[in-house]
């Protein structure tokens, strides 16, 4: 892996004493990173505990910052933990078992043909341009804030030019940076409390914190996710379920944006069926376009549907692109927030990793490198295929959703029907085929009761119910 390929660089670099005033905090990272740093500064880190592959560590913040800008070859390198009980926890999780997998499917051809369509390299471009001239988006400058009060602005005025009301922008503030998130929400229409999420980090770094324009990393997947928002907007675009796009602070010191938001979202028991983060999209460094990282903070079920969509969609035609697998190293991005706290999450990246632009994280990350916005633009195309088919309805879905009980059972071309522990009115049951038909619809219902299936033919259908505190759940069941 090429973070071996930089011992020699990391090795070059003189070890010095870390007096107790600098600023020392608590992370994990890959165990081969830690004995690496223990090696090369004794005195700048302590291993706490090591797991498999990988450790808690209590370290100054010079010497993590060397991880990230000599041997790992993105991202941080590290994951911030507020305490030292939050950093050992870590190395002992168990990820929440997600019973709320999502059956993928595609079948919102014209809808996604259509925004495809309307995407413009040259609108990430200005975004791009618009973030480097910041100078700087390092957490701790004030230039980051307001460029996030920007971007919220920007945001804003996609949205006032629809006049719609569906759409709330949320400033997040912080615990372990003065930094601010952003959040965008497009309410879903039936399933409000089901979110799909689009994330990357608007900060940047480089050993001179006044200078890092950060134009590949990350103002190039901003850019991107700020054109998913425009054409989304554009087509008038309703989502069945809640899509939110989020642009994280202080991703570069260790994913601290977005672990606390994806902490505070797990803690809520939020139900996030999946999740993508763009991080780097516009550097062309390999043979092909989209590179889906496939590491332990990757969801392999995601991963595969991606890739699907980019079969359905990118194999040929105006919109063709290619795509190829890589790996990254440990933290290398903010998905791994989401994948730790329990989600689905996938990292579709602008090369395969070690290829990738060599520039980030000094001065010369701008925008010249690439000089035009159209690599970036195959990853709006992609978030676009991506937000359009997971935030459609369920209703076409076999997977029971929610962790209330739905009980179904089909006697003498009855549906018997009983919903545990639910606490108030089934609003509406819509029977449906499986081509999305509806056959029955009924309103009003008890939390259990009968209906009658006596004109139903053969096979396989979905009841959906509505419960009148916004909650659907949905079953599949057959008809002998
Ligand atoms: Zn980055």
């Amino acid at each position: 892996m090429k973070k071996l390929t930089n011992i020699l660089l990391f090795l070059l670099i003189s070890s010095g004493i870390f007096a107790q005033e600098t600023d020392w905090f608590y992370a994990t990272m890959h165990a081969e990173s830690a004995q690496m740093l223990k090696n090369n500064h004794p005195e700048g880190i302590q291993i706490l505990e090591t797991e498999e592959n990988e450790s808690a560590v209590y370290v100054a913040e010079e010497v993590a910052h060397e991880l990230h800008q000599n041997i790992v070859v993105h991202g941080p390198g590290f994951i911030f933990r507020t305490d030292k009980t939050a950093a050992i926890d870590a190395l002992h999780r168990v990820l929440p078992k997600n019973e709320n997998i999502l059956e993928f499917t595609i079948d919102q051809d014209v809808l996604v043909n259509q925004c495809l369509n309307l995407v413009n390299a040259s609108n990430i471009e200005e975004t791009i341009l618009d973030l480097q001239a910041y100078g700087t988006r390092h957490h701790t400058k004030l230039q980051a804030e307001q460029a996030v009060l920007a971007m919220k602005q920007k945001w804003e005025n996609l949205v006032a030019a629809t006049g719609r009301t569906d759409i709330s922008f949320r400033i997040v503030e912080h615990v372990n940076t003065p930094m601010p998130s952003l959040v965008m929400t497009i309410a879903g229409a039936e399933i409000p409390d089901e979110f799909v999420i689009v994330g990357g980090h608007l900060d940047s770094i480089t050993p001179d914190i006044n200078d890092a324009p950060g134009a590949d990393d990350n103002a190039s997947g901003i850019g991107t996710i700020t054109e998913i928002i425009r054409v989304l907007l554009d087509v008038n675009y309703k989502p069945k379920r809640t899509v939110e796009f989020m642009a994280y602070a202080a991703e570069e010191i260790g994913l601290v944006g977005s672990r606390e938001i994806a902490q505070e979202y797990a803690g809520q028991g939020k139900n996030v069926v999946a999740y993508v983060q763009f991080d780097m999209t516009n550097y062309n460094g390999s043979s092909n376009d989209i590179y889906i990282i496939e590491d332990e903070y990757t969801s392999n079920e995601l991963n595969l549907y991606l890739i699907e969509l980019l079969e359905h969609y990118n194999a040929s035609g105006t919109h063709a692109l290619t795509y190829g697998s890589s790996q990254c190293n440990y933290a290398c991005s903010d998905h791994a927030s989401w994948k730790e706290n329990g989600y689905l999450a996938s990292f579709p990246f602008e090369s395969a990793f070690g290829q990738h632009n060599p520039n980030i994280h000094t001065p010369n990350d701008e925008f010249s490198v690439s000089g035009s916005a159209t690599h970036a633009a195959k990853f709006t195309k992609l978030g676009l295929q991506f937000v359009i088919e997971t935030a459609k309805s369920t209703m076409m879905s076999t997977q029971d959703f929610s962790n209330t009980n739905l009980n179904l059972v089909v006697k003498d071309k009855n549906l018997i029907y009983n919903i545990d522990h639910l606490n108030s009115k089934i609003q509406s049951l819509n029977i449906l085929d499986s081509g999305a038909r509806k056959i029955i619809s009924k309103s009003n219902l008890e939390i259990s009761g009968t209906i009658s299936l006596q004109n139903l033919p053969h096979g396989f259908y979905i009841a959906v119910f509505k419960a009148t505190n916004g909650k659907t759940f949905t079953k599949k069941f057959l008809v002998k």
